[in-house]
């Protein structure tokens, strides 16, 4: 490689004072320490307890939203939030392909179908210009729902994603939504602490799903939520997600197959000393978009994506978009065999074995910035 990624790599060692840099670390002190400690002096580390209330509490109340349901992880909040909206088995769900493989999967697992949509340059989330043109061409409304004229099968919902925290143009695919009767369900599972219009991501939605897993900007251990501000939905949400169970003193009686997708105490413990920092960890992470910005300036044919318009994001991954002249690899192998854990995005879900017979639109965005994008080391630091 040649001097100016060297210098970057060695730039970027002494930004974070260490020989091997990870890509995304969780960061804990005396808090998290405290709270998990007396979680377990309690005795209720499981099921029961009251960190759970007091988390779901302090997420609604930071997002803006009226329910917030923690429950095991970010994969079984979008599955739960996809069947309260009412999505069932053979509808389909318009997604981006360019996404981490929960998007699809929770899909598959109420035997609906995902549907790709391209992505655009700008937020690295789903197109609404060229999403609009490919549903009049392709759907038709049938007693007021619309259906694929080419599979016959109903779309029931369009589950867009915030891309490494940026959030996508929500305002657009909202305005889409309402004209083909289709429910907004939010994968803002990246995007804790990232706003579009003044907003939260997550709050646009009719249900969103957030992830608390150890890689994200603020961990639970593992661990995830259903947000909605609907008290129906968000009844039902508590209801499914904890096995169904009537509540009764003693009786064990289900009326429904449920899921045991509660989050444990002792992980909601962690996740409230967390999200007490957040405003810290979200003015670290802008921090280091400044530092990165000006290493990438010394680097030829790579920019650093930064926010979108109208968005506010909390810069979760760091991200250089290549130029197509360069080649991914060559510098993936670079960084990473010099000590900076360095990451390309998700291979494209419609190259995945089993969704390449999805229906999709056209992706070529998606395949061009599949070759082009680097996550580099995201961690918050303190900038001296
Ligand atoms: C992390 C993530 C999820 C949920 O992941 P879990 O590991 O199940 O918490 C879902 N969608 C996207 C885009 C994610 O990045």
């Amino acid at each position: 490689m040649n001097k100016e990624w060297i210098e970057f790599k060695d730039r970027i060692k002494s930004l974070y004072g260490k020989e091997v840099v990870p890509l995304h670390e969780p960061t804990f002190n005396e808090k998290e320490i405290e709270y998990v400690t007396d979680c377990i002096k309690t005795g209720w580390v499981s099921s029961v307890g009251s960190y759970v209330t007091q988390f779901e509490e302090s997420l609604a109340k930071f997002v803006g939203v009226n329910y917030a349901i923690a429950v095991v992880n970010g994969t079984a909040a979008l599955h739960i939030a996809l069947k309260i909206v009412g999505v069932e088995a053979n509808d389909e769900v318009l997604m981006p392909s360019l996404t981490f493989i929960a998007t699809a999967n929770a899909v598959s697992y109420l035997n609906a179908v995902p549907h790709f949509i391209d992505v655009n340059e700008e937020t690295l989330g789903i197109d609404p210009l060229r999403l609009e043109n490919y549903l009049e061409a392709i759907t038709e409304f049938r007693n007021g729902e619309i259906f694929n004229k080419e599979t016959n099968r109903r779309i029931k919902a369009i589950l867009p994603m915030h891309t490494f925290g940026h959030p996508c143009e929500l305002e657009e695919i909202m305005r889409i939504c309402e004209k083909f009767n289709l429910t907004l369900v939010e994968d803002a599972a990246e995007s804790l602490g990232s706003y579009y219009k003044g907003k939260h991501t997550g709050s646009y939605g009719k249900v969103s799903a957030i992830s608390f897993n150890g890689n994200k900007i603020v961990t639970t251990g593992g661990g995830g939520a259903i947000l909605t501000n609907d008290l129906e939905l968000a009844s039902y949400a508590k209801h499914l997600t904890t096995t169904s169970k009537v509540p009764h003193k003693w009786e064990y009686i289900h009326d429904e197959i449920g899921y045991n997708y509660r989050m444990p105490n002792i992980n909601a413990a962690l996740g409230c000393a967390q999200l007490d920092k957040m405003s810290n960890f979200i003015y670290q992470k802008r921090q280091l978009t400044n530092v990165y910005t000006n290493l990438v300036n010394n680097l030829s044919n790579v920019r650093l994506f930064t926010e979108p318009s109208n968005s506010k994001s909390n810069y979760w991954l760091q991200t250089l978009v290549l130029d197509e002249a360069l080649n991914r690899d060559e510098i993936l192998t670079f960084l990473n065999h010099n000590g900076i854990i360095s990451r390309p995005i998700w291979k494209p879900m419609h190259m995945l074995e089993m969704y390449k017979e999805c229906p999709r639109m056209e992706l070529i965005i998606t395949e061009s910035l599949n070759m082009r994008i680097i996550n580099i080391p995201s961690t918050p630091v303190e900038v001296k």
